[in-house]
């Protein structure tokens, strides 16, 4: 199957108007392709070679239509850094219709209803990340949006100083977000939240369909889902830096990619995004931050769903599940198959020494995952190394308790403990040979994105050590 022989359907427009607005997209001067993700491809059923489509380019610039498409923006609102925004909606995302499960959305594309003070596009920069890292979260096991395509053009946007405008094709099973819930809440159309969710059951969560309880069966998915997807987040050391409820999925998946980080050196109280100045989005504030979404979401479903039932599902499920699963994980990264009681402190004295080491995050378990007894690959790596030395020690008697053979210890650690991480040095890197029409390096990173804890010979500059200069530095909101 072709990528232009795709025959879409529009399951959405199937709500009623307030729920999105039809618009047609305002396609991009001279846009050229720059990188395809075949493995995306897949997903809606394509095997052809996406590059040898030659309507592939039209169809995601928007002067070409798939079959059945109908374009629109979806609307929805939702709380930023705290604070309830009022309306928002796809400002620069026009959705295409649906295949194969999964909805097709294009971002910068143009204006739409929801555009406000903004232009509608994206710029190349924050285009080749959202690009990116959409593949390299699918490469590290964690729930996210998947991108099939990133198109460049010779169209001035105007952001600190002009930059060229860029599309992200953009596949997701569902494009609801909490915001999307929190909107019909604040407008008092409370039989739109019904509508909507059975919509969301029917498109994310079709076994609750006519079950006994099923809209707070779906806040139990909702709330499961995330803490599994923030656990996950926890242990790659992934900041994602606007975990505002316009940014979080209703089926917990990874959304929006904008001054997201993954850690360099671990630091606990990491800020990625220049514009937190309280440090409300930093790394160690993200559970906290999602339970306080969900208890935004249970607000807005409070008409329908019996808030003080949902309020105990949120208590009961989320700590609970995401501290099991994030354990769990930590286990693995460790090597450790058997439980012992003392690996919460073993665990928690990680931390401790990783943080006094200053040390980078994920070079220290790709390292860890070869140890054999030499403690010097280690700490030569660190900075303080008193500390992380004596935890050294901890985990060698600890790993005498354990009957696994080193070397299927090494296998499995080698297999959780990636050796590619998309850390915003070598983003950057990328972007600027980008900027100078040199796309290579973005094409070598969605290489190693899909398969993070492979070796790749020739790749191996994608994963050097991170100048001291640019190490867990800010980004800014712009994109
Ligand atoms: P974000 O912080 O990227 O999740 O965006 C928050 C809101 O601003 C969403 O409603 C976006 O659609 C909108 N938005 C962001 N950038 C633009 C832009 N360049 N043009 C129009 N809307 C935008
Ligand atoms: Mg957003």
């Amino acid at each position: 199957m072709k990528f232009s022989n795709l025959k879409l359907t529009t399951p959405y427009l199937e709500l009623e108007a307030p729920f999105y607005t039809k618009v047609e997209p305002t396609p991009l001067d001279k846009p050229f392709i720059i990188s395809t993700s075949q493995d995306a491809a897949k997903l809606l059923g394509v095997d052809e070679d996406l590059n040898l489509d030659d309507k592939l380019l039209c169809i995601i610039n928007g002067s070409e239509k798939l079959e059945g498409s109908e374009t629109f923006a979806m609307c929805y609102s939702g709380h930023q850094f705290g604070h309830f925004a009022g309306r928002l909606g796809d400002g620069r995302a026009i959705n295409l219709g649906k295949v194969n499960g999964w909805n097709l959305q294009v971002k910068g594309a143009g204006l739409t209803e929801y555009s406000r003070q903004g232009d509608g596009r994206a710029v190349l920069r924050s285009s080749i990340r959202e690009y990116l890292v959409s593949e390299a979260m699918h490469g590290l096991g964690i729930s996210t949006t998947r991108a099939l395509a990133l198109i460049g053009s010779d169209t001035d946007v105007a952001r600190a100083r002009w930059e060229k405008g860029a599309l992200v094709l953009r596949l997701s099973p569902t494009w609801v977000r909490f915001g999307t819930f929190e909107y019909f809440n604040s407008t008092g159309e409370h039989s739109k939240l019904q509508t909507l969710a059975d919509y969301v059951i029917a498109e994310s969560f079709p076994h609750l369909k006519g079950e006994e309880n099923a809209y707070l069966k779906m806040y139990a998915e909702i709330v499961k889902n995330t803490a599994l997807t923030i656990a996950k987040w926890q242990s790659v050391g992934f900041n994602h830096g606007v975990m505002n409820t316009d940014n979080m999925s209703i089926d917990g998946r990874t959304i929006d990619y904008g001054p997201f980080a993954f850690l360099d050196d671990y630091k606990k109280e990491y800020i990625c995004n220049h514009t937190d100045v309280d440090g409300q989005y930093r790394f160690s504030n993200q559970p906290a931050t999602a339970q306080w979404n969900l208890e935004r979401l249970a607000v807005a479903l409070s008409p329908i769903i019996n808030y003080d039932e949902m309020d105990e599902i949120l208590d009961d499920l989320f700590r609970p599940l995401l501290e099991r699963e994030y354990s769990e994980i930590m286990q693995k990264k460790l090597g450790l198959q058997m439980q012992d009681a003392e690996d919460e402190n073993l665990i928690y004295q990680l931390f401790r020494s990783l943080e006094m080491a200053s040390v980078d995050y994920t070079l220290f378990f790709r390292i860890l995952s070869r140890y054999k007894g030499n403690k010097f690959p280690l700490l030569d790596i660190c900075i303080n190394t008193e500390h992380l030395e004596k935890w050294l020690n901890m985990y060698e008697s600890r790993l005498e308790k354990e009957d696994v053979s080193t070397e299927k210890r090494h296998e499995n650690m080698l297999a959780i403990n990636p050796k590619y991480i998309l850390k915003n040095h070598i983003l950057q890197e990328a972007i600027e040979k980008a900027q100078a029409d040199d796309f290579s390096m973005v094409n070598d990173l969605l290489k190693v994105a899909y398969k993070p804890f492979d070796e790749h010979e020739g790749l191996e500059y994608l994963c050097k050590a991170v100048p001291l200069s640019s190490k867990n530095i800010k980004l800014s909101c712009s994109s």
